[in-house]
Formats: C-alpha cells, structure tokens, sequence
C-alpha cells in the first residue's frame, strides 16, 4: 500500500485532519484499536468554552465553534449547543476574573440563585458567567470528521497497530497490523502515545506526559435543569453540569499516569460526590457510569503542532491537553494548511507559537 499521508491515530486529531487533508491528497490512518475514537476522545467532557486555557488554545476555540456551528447547521439536528459556565467564588475571586476576561460577567448571590436554584447559597458570595460556552455532541463530530474523510477517499484502517516507522529518505516505510505501507508524510496524532510513536520513527520526544481526569454521571434525588449550567469554582477544582437528566461531575484530578486504557479510582469519584452535595440541594443518589482518559501535553501545555525539522516528513499532532475537542476543527484546519504549504501569513505567530521546535518543550 501507499499514501501521500499517513496518519497515526483514530482519535478526535486524526479524524478531523483526515477531515481537512482528504479533499486535497490521498490518506490512509491506522488505529490501533479495533474502534475508532476508543481512548481520550471519547471520554471527554464534550465541552466547548473560548474562555479556557492559555492565548492561542482560546482563539483556536473561537474558530473551531464557528466551524463546528456551520457543520451543525448541515445535519439533521444540531450538535452545539449553548451551555452557560459559571464560576463560583468570593466576590473579590469573581471581580479579578471579569477584570481578566471580557467574555464573563459578574452576577452577585441572588442573580446566581435565580440562575441555578439549587445551590446552596452559604457556599459562594457570587458567580462568573460565560454565555459563550457550549457543549458538543462528540460522538456526532467524530461521525462527521469520518464520514467526510472518507467520502472524500481517506482509507482507515483499525486494529492497525503501528509498530515500526522507518525512514526512507523519500519518506517513510511503515510497519501497520503486518501490513507495509510507504508514505511520504507521516502524521503523529497519536495521543498519549505520541512520544511513543516518535521514538519509533526516529524523532527527538518532546516531553509529552500523560495525565489521568475522570468523569462520573450520577444520578441525583431532585430533577436536574436540563438548561441549567455548567458550574464550578474559582480554583476549578471540580466541575459538573446538567447531562440526559442526570449530572455529569469530574474531580478535574490531573494525576500523572503511563499510555494505556485509563480507569477509574473511585474513591474519587466518592469524594467528588461529597463535594458537589456540600454545595448543591440536588442529592446525589448513586453513580450510572464513570470513566477515564489521558490528558496529554508537554510542559508548557500548549499543543504540539506542525513538521519535525530534524526528522523529515515526520508531522505533530499531539498534546491538545484538555483542550483537543473545542480546537479540533480549527487545528486540523492550521494543521493541513501546514502539511500542504498553504498557512495564511497571518497565522505564522500562532503557527510558531505550538512548533515542535520551539523552546521549552522536552
Ligand atoms: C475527563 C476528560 C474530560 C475532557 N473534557 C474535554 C472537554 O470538555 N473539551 C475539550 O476540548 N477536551 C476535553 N478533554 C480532552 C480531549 O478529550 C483530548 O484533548 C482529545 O480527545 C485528544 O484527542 P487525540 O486524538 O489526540 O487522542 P486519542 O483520542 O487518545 O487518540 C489517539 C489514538 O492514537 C491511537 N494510537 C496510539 N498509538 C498507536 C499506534 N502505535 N498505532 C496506531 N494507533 C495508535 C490510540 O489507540 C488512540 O485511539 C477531556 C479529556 C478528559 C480525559
């Protein structure tokens, strides 16, 4: 088999490139596992907020939701909708961070209440709002990516595990599920893995360490707003929101951990329970499902995006953190425009800004 590019991982990063790259050049993506989107990807918060993360993760957020609201608006029902965050805390806490963000407001105690009802008051002084806040059907974005790409004739390949990458000079003889293929462009959208990956090509790691974060749905004693907020407090150290009737919650742990499927502690998810009953009336009753994944990012915490050039031909697509859903669609975009030579000038700076050669990262 041969490819222009080879993309290597199914998850929200591979897909959405192949989204971008299919219309323009052949590609092939092997995945490891037997279903696509099997790790991080599908066990995220499926949240969309431009007002998290660092500079350049905000305005790639910004991008992606206007992308991913002109794909909403093609499909039967659409798949982004509006959901407020609101961030708890002193009314000093909620002042510094309206100062700091001009897309929040500041709503004292009673506006709060009267927004989400179910507080319990004695625990915040006041709140920030983001209306600009949305929450994503993951599962339908990932179908897009997919069916897009491969209408326009990308090949995935699952139960493709890489297992050698070999340098050629012309590009790179790649050792997938038994199966050889050679490729001219290899793209390294393997997640947790992608330090992993690039070890096997040849390429210098840059410092990509995974981090476990869970999330639980539980079941509470009174009816959730289904149109209420996502809430949590000023240090972020937890966050849950209305989710099918029930309430999705996370500890927002960060806890180091090796590539591999991620699983659950569940004297944290105990904890967490305690938690979100000390601040709200709803009453958790019991735990429907819980689950695992791998934030991966290197010590800077920004993506790591764009062709190795030490290792030629060998393209990054890792380390999107916590951030890989809500700038999926704008990063792909910046992603195949790098792969193709087609970057607008205008977006060199924050091109540079995610380098694999920047300084700082390994
Ligand atoms: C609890 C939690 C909540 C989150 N909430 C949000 C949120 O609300 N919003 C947001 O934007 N982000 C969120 N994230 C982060 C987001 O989920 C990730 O940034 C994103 O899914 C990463 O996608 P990926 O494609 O890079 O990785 P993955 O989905 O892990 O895909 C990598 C793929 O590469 C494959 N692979 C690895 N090695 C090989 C190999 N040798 N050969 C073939 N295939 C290989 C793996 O099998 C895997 O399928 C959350 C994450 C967690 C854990």
């Amino acid at each position: 088999m041969e490819t222009h590019v080879l993309i290597i991982g199914g998850g929200i990063a591979g897909l959405s490139l192949a989204w971008q790259l299919a219309p323009t050049v052949p590609v092939i993506l092997v995945e490891a596992e037997r279903t696509l989107s099997y790790h991080t990807s599908s066990r995220s918060a499926r949240q969309m907020q431009p007002g998290y993360g660092p500079a350049p993760i905000q305005e790639l957020t910004h991008r992606s939701i206007a992308l991913v609201e002109q794909i909403s608006a093609g499909l039967s029902s659409p798949i982004l909708i509006p959901r407020h965050l609101m961030t708890l805390g002193t009314v000093a806490e909620v002042q510094a961070l309206v100062a700091a963000h001009s897309s929040l407001t500041g709503l004292d105690q009673a506006q709060t209440m009267h927004r989400s009802p179910d507080l319990r008051p004695e625990t915040f002084e006041a709140a920030a709002l983001d209306e600009t806040a949305h929450e994503v059907d993951v599962p339908a974005l990932l179908d897009f990516y997919r069916r897009e790409a491969v209408a326009a004739g990308a090949v995935f390949l699952t139960e493709h595990p890489v297992t050698a990458v070999e340098a050629t000079g012309a590009g790179f003889t790649v050792t997938a599920g038994g199966h050889t293929i050679e490729a001219r462009i290899v793209v390294n959208a393997a997640g947790a893995w992608a330090d992993t990956v690039a070890q096997m090509a040849g390429a210098r790691p840059r410092g990509l360490r995974p981090y476990r974060r869970s999330v639980a749905i539980v079941s509470t004693q009174f009816p959730v707003d289904p149109a209420g907020p996502m809430v949590e407090p000023a240090d972020e150290s937890f966050y849950y929101r209305p989710d099918g009737g029930h309430l999705l919650i996370s500890p927002c742990e960060s806890v180091l951990a090796e590539p591999g499927d991620a699983q659950v502690v569940e004297a944290d998810i105990a904890q967490l329970i305690q938690r979100i009953d000390a601040v709200t009336t709803l009453g958790i009753t019991g735990v429907v499902r819980a689950w695992t994944g791998l934030r991966t990012q290197p010590a800077d915490g920004l993506p790591v995006v764009g062709m190795d050039t030490e290792e030629p031909n060998f393209f990054w697509l890792a380390g999107q953190s916590g951030y890989g859903i809500q700038t999926s669609a704008a990063l792909a975009t910046m992603a195949a425009q790098l792969v193709t030579g087609t970057l607008p000038d205008e977006d060199s700076a924050l091109a540079a800004a995610l380098s694999p050669q920047r300084a700082g990262l390994n």
